[in-house]
C-alpha cells in the first residue's frame, strides 16, 4: 500500500513541476551530460546539407566516420527551398540510406522535419535526433503540429533559431516541443537573415545565444558554422568563437564533393577539410586551475567595484541633471542647448580616444545619457504643466 502511495506521490509531484514548468515558461529538460555523454567535448554534428544520391550518402558517412571526431551524421531529407522547382530533397527514399548509414557506421542520424508527416516517416525509419529548421521556427502553428505529433516520443529534438532575430519565438518553439513530453533538447545557433550588409550569409548576432544561455542554463547550444558563414572561407573562425562561447558543440555540412552539392555548394567542405579543421579548434576548459581561479576572482572583484562607482557616478550626474532642469525651467530656458552638446561630445570622444575607448563605443554611451537626461528634464517641465492644470 505504502509502494502505490509513494508511486502516486512521486507522480504527482513530477506532474506539479511540469505544470509548474509550462505556467513559468521553464523548460522540463534534462542537462546535457545527463543524456549526452561528451563530457566538456563539443559535439560534433556533420554531414551533408541534403542527402542527394545513397553513393554521396555512403561515401561521405564512412569518411565522416574515419575522422573519429564526429557523433552525428546530418542529412536534409526533405529541403525548404526559397524558390519552387528547385531540389526539394529526396524524401522517403533518402531515409532508407540514413538507415544503411546507421547500420553500417557508428554515427547516429539526425534530419529535418517541417510537418507531422516527416516526423512519422523519420520515427518509421529510426533516425536517432529530428531537428526544426529556421523556416519551420518561425511558424508557431507548423511548430504546435510537430510537437502534437511527438507526443509520447522519446527522441532528442533539435531547435534551430527562427530566420528573424526573435529569441521569444525560438524560446517558444523550444517550450512547445518541450510541453510534448520531449526533454532532451537542443538549441542550434544558425545566425540570422538580417538585412544589413554582412560577411556572413546569417548574421552571428551573438548576443541572442548568449542570453539564451544566461535565461535557459540549462539548455545546450549548438553552433551551426555553416549556416552562419554561407562560405567554406569563414567557418574556421566562427566555428572557434563558438567554442570560445563554450557553446556545446558544431553542426558543420560536409560533402564528399562540395562543389558538386545540389543544395549550399559553397558552404560545405570535404570530409577531409573537416577534419582538419576540427584538429586545429581549440577546446576552452571554463575552469582553470587553482591560481587562474584566483586570479580570476580577485580581477572580477575589481571589476564589481569600479561597476559600482559607475553607478555612484551616474546617480550623481542624474541628481545634477535634475537640478539643472529645475534651474532651467525656474528661468525659463530651453531644456535642450544644442551649442553644450556639441562642446561636451567633441571634448568627451578626444577624452576617450586618449584612454584607449572606441569612439563608436563612447558616442551610443554618451547618447544614451544625453537621452536619459533630455527626458529627466522634460519630466521635471511636464509634471509642473499638469500642476498648473
Ligand atoms: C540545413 O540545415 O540544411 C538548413 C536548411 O538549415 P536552416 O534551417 O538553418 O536554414
Ligand atoms: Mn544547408
Amino acid at each position: 500500500m505504502q509502494a502505490i502511495y509513494s508511486i502516486y506521490y512521486s507522480s504527482l509531484i513530477s506532474q506539479l513541476f511540469h505544470y509548474f514548468c509550462q505556467m513559468s515558461n521553464r523548460l522540463d529538460i534534462l542537462a546535457f551530460e545527463e543524456w549526452c555523454n561528451q563530457g566538456r567535448q563539443p559535439l560534433i554534428i556533420s554531414g551533408p546539407c541534403s542527402a542527394e544520391t545513397e553513393e554521396q550518402v555512403m561515401k561521405t558517412a564512412r569518411a565522416i566516420e574515419a575522422l573519429g571526431q564526429v557523433q552525428v551524421f546530418r542529412a536534409g531529407v526533405w529541403k525548404p527551398r526559397t524558390r519552387p522547382n528547385s531540389f526539394e530533397g529526396k524524401g522517403e527514399e533518402a531515409l532508407l540510406w540514413l538507415k544503411k548509414v546507421k547500420q553500417e557506421t557508428k554515427l547516429k542520424t539526425a534530419v529535418e522535419v517541417a510537418n507531422p508527416k516527416h516526423v512519422e516517416m523519420a520515427l518509421k525509419h529510426e533516425v536517432d535526433i529530428l531537428w526544426l529548421g529556421a523556416r519551420t521556427v518561425v511558424n508557431p502553428f507548423s511548430v504546435q503540429e510537430i510537437s502534437d505529433s511527438l507526443k509520447g516520443v522519446d527522441i532528442p529534438v533539435m531547435v534551430k533559431n527562427p530566420l528573424n532575430p526573435d529569441i521569444s519565438l525560438w524560446i517558444g518553439a523550444l517550450e512547445r516541443i518541450n510541453q510534448a513530453g520531449i526533454n532532451k533538447l537542443i538549441a542550434i545557433h544558425r545566425g540570422f537573415d538580417f538585412f544589413k550588409k554582412s560577411i556572413y550569409r546569417n548574421a552571428p548576432m551573438w548576443e541572442i545565444p548568449i542570453e539564451l544561455k544566461r535565461r535557459i542554463p540549462k539548455l545546450p547550444i549548438i553552433v551551426d558554422p555553416s549556416h552562419i558563414s554561407g562560405k567554406r572561407e569563414l567557418l574556421f573562425d566562427v566555428a572557434q568563437k563558438a567554442l570560445d562561447l563554450d557553446m556545446n558543440g558544431l553542426m558543420i555540412e560536409s560533402h564528399i564533393c562540395p562543389e558538386e552539392a545540389y543544395t549550399d555548394a559553397s558552404q560545405q567542405i570535404t570530409p577531409t577539410k573537416l577534419g582538419a579543421m576540427l584538429e586545429s579548434l581549440v577546446v576552452r576548459s571554463q575552469k582553470g586551475t587553482y591560481d587562474f581561479q584566483h586570479k580570476l576572482e580577485e580581477l572580477r572583484s575589481e571589476i564589481d567595484k569600479l561597476d559600482a562607482e559607475l553607478i555612484e557616478i551616474l546617480a550623481q550626474r542624474f541628481h545634477i541633471i535634475d537640478e539643472i532642469g529645475e534651474y532651467k525651467h525656474h528661468n525659463n530656458i530651453a531644456i535642450y542647448q544644442v551649442k553644450r552638446w556639441s562642446n561636451i561630445l567633441m571634448n568627451r570622444l578626444e577624452n576617450g580616444e586618449e584612454l584607449g575607448i572606441g569612439k563608436d563605443f563612447l558616442l551610443k554611451v554618451l547618447q544614451l545619457v544625453h537621452k536619459e537626461s533630455i527626458q529627466r528634464q522634460s519630466q521635471i517641465y511636464y509634471s509642473d504643466q499638469k500642476d498648473s492644470l
